[in-house]
């Protein structure tokens, strides 16, 4: 069951559970499994199933020293009563093909979790896998997670961990950098496990002094003396992929419910990407068996994905971009490493030098053969901010429907580029609720914006017949409960008193 090992080594191995607890392997690698597509999903039967018997037989492939018991009480807690529909991610036909082609698109809707953002889908479920990884010697033991964030993540975490049992939580956000609403979500965030702490400085400086928190060995052993153990809740934890790849075979299963499809059709998903976790999963879906004609990267203008995808140089030394779609404004798309891992079949001396390339000279070149099995699965494409706010106002125009930055640059690709053969449904992922970032959409539809972020949701609310999520619109009313402010120099202090008192 030791199956997991690093992308950059084929030992040692772990199970599934270590490689939860531990996020990140030892060599910087990330944990992968040699395992992947060894159990395939049965097609034909997919739509009878709903999402909990999804999430229970994908979950129970790829992590497989959970118990079957321990699989489906993580799958109950995370999702049952959590998000707005029983669907979990539902799937909405949009009227109007979005691509001159004339195939046929859908909206995967995976923003209807507790903080509003796709991020609740995987940070729901990661605490309770987590919560099970304690066995023998580390029984005992208790984890905290520490995680800088530049908006979404941190909410999302909190929400996911706050009174998770052996755990505690502490984020750290750039003060002032992050919208009123986004602050507002976090400050609020109850819990008795929970710290939430601003940062003088930006998201990188809160980031970097985050990696040395981990990589500082006297705190991890002062830590561990009192029974404590850092940990991540970073895209790249496997606890946190996985649950990603059930909403593949979910949309797969409402469009043959739905008769828009056969089982067998091929589909393809269009994933706005920016650390290449969401769309990765899709990669993982197709491996075991579901009919994806291809996995198509939206970006923003940070289109560091799009030049690698067609050109097979990663270079991220060139201008960051801040977007009105902040999640997706990164140079370092981490789960990459993952995808030429499986696509060189499992060189890891490539990996590892391609890697130590990125870190050294910031970039790399994959070999000819590589790239062209990426692209025989990858498609791509991006839009700079101009064209986010047209595809939100041609998305709003044609089909009625509101779109946020995220799922806009989706949108403009799908328009743009036209559906690999043989596709019988294109579906959109859309990552976020338009409410989460009222000021933007509103915007681009045209509509008065007033200062304040949730007068702007009104706005919004009023011209287009939605409701806003009541988790957003009533932060308003809301107690503040985290005012902590700190200098970077004093977040390892803060982390270290956060989590002596777990
Ligand atoms: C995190 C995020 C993304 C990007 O997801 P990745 O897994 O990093 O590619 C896209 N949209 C929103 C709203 C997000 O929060």
């Amino acid at each position: 069951m030791a199956q997991y090992h690093s992308t950059r080594a084929l030992a040692p191995t772990y199970t599934a559970k270590q490689a939860i607890r531990r996020g990140i392997a030892a060599d910087g690698g990330l944990f992968v499994s040699d395992e992947l597509g060894d159990t395939a999903i049965d097609i034909e039967t997919l739509a009878d199933k709903d999402y909990f018997e999804l999430a229970r037989e994908v979950l129970g492939a790829l992590l497989p020293d959970y118990t079957a018991d321990e699989i489906a009480a993580c799958v109950e807690e995370a999702y049952r009563g959590t998000f707005a529909s029983d669907e979990v991610t539902p799937l909405v036909p949009l009227k109007q093909a979005p691509g001159a082609d004339g195939v046929p698109a859908y909206v995967l809707e995976l923003f209807g979790g507790p903080t509003s953002a796709f991020k609740d889908v995987a940070l729901q479920m990661l605490p309770r896998l987590m919560a099970r990884t304690g066995t023998g010697e580390t029984a005992d033991e208790k984890i905290m997670i520490v995680t800088a964030t530049s908006g979404d993540t941190g909410k999302a975490a909190l929400a996911g961990f706050a009174d998770a049992p052996g755990c505690g939580i502490t984020v750290f956000y750039p003060e002032g950098k992050v919208s009123r609403v986004q602050e507002l979500q976090m400050s609020t965030q109850e819990g008795v496990n929970v710290a939430v702490c601003g940062v003088r400085g930006n998201f990188d400086d809160a980031q970097s002094a985050v990696k040395r928190i981990f990589a500082d060995t006297e705190l991890a052993k002062r830590l561990a003396d009192a029974g404590v153990v850092l940990s991540s809740a970073n895209s790249i934890n496997v606890g946190r992929l996985v649950p990603q790849v059930v909403y593949y075979f979910a949309a797969y299963a409402q469009l043959l419910r739905a008769g828009a499809i056969q089982a067998g059709d091929a589909v393809e998903f269009c994933v706005p990407t920016g650390n290449f976790g969401d769309i990765l999963a899709g990669y993982y879906a197709r491996r075991m068996g579901l009919p994806v004609s291809r996995l198509v990267v939206a970006s923003d203008k940070n289109n560091v994905l799009f030049d690698f995808l067609t050109t097979g140089t990663y270079d991220r030394e060139r201008p960051f971009f801040t977007t009105t779609s902040p999640s997706m404004d990164i140079l370092i798309s981490s789960n990459l490493e993952r995808l030429l891992y499986f696509a060189s079949d499992g060189d890891c001396e490539l990996v590892s030098s391609l890697m130590a390339s990125l870190s050294e000279s910031g970039s790399y070149t994959v070999p000819a053969d590589v790239l062209a099995r990426i692209q025989e699965v990858f498609g791509c494409g991006w839009a700079d901010e101009d064209q986010v706010a047209a595809a939100i106002k041609s998305c709003w125009d044609a089909n009625g429907y509101v779109i946020d930055p995220h799922t806009a640059c989706g949108y403009h690709v799908l328009q743009e580029l036209p559906a690999a053969p043989n596709t019988a449904a294109r579906v959109l992922l859309s990552t976020a609720s338009p409410y989460k970032f009222p000021r933007a959409v509103a915007g681009a539809l045209g509509l008065f914006c007033p200062p304040d972020d949730f007068a702007c949701m009104k706005v919004l609310e009023k011209a287009t017949g939605t409701t806003a999520p009541a988790q957003l619109a009533n932060l308003q009313g809301k107690p503040v409960l985290h005012t902590d402010v700190v200098d970077i120099d004093g977040m390892s202090a803060y982390v270290e008193r956060a989590a002596k008192s777990l």
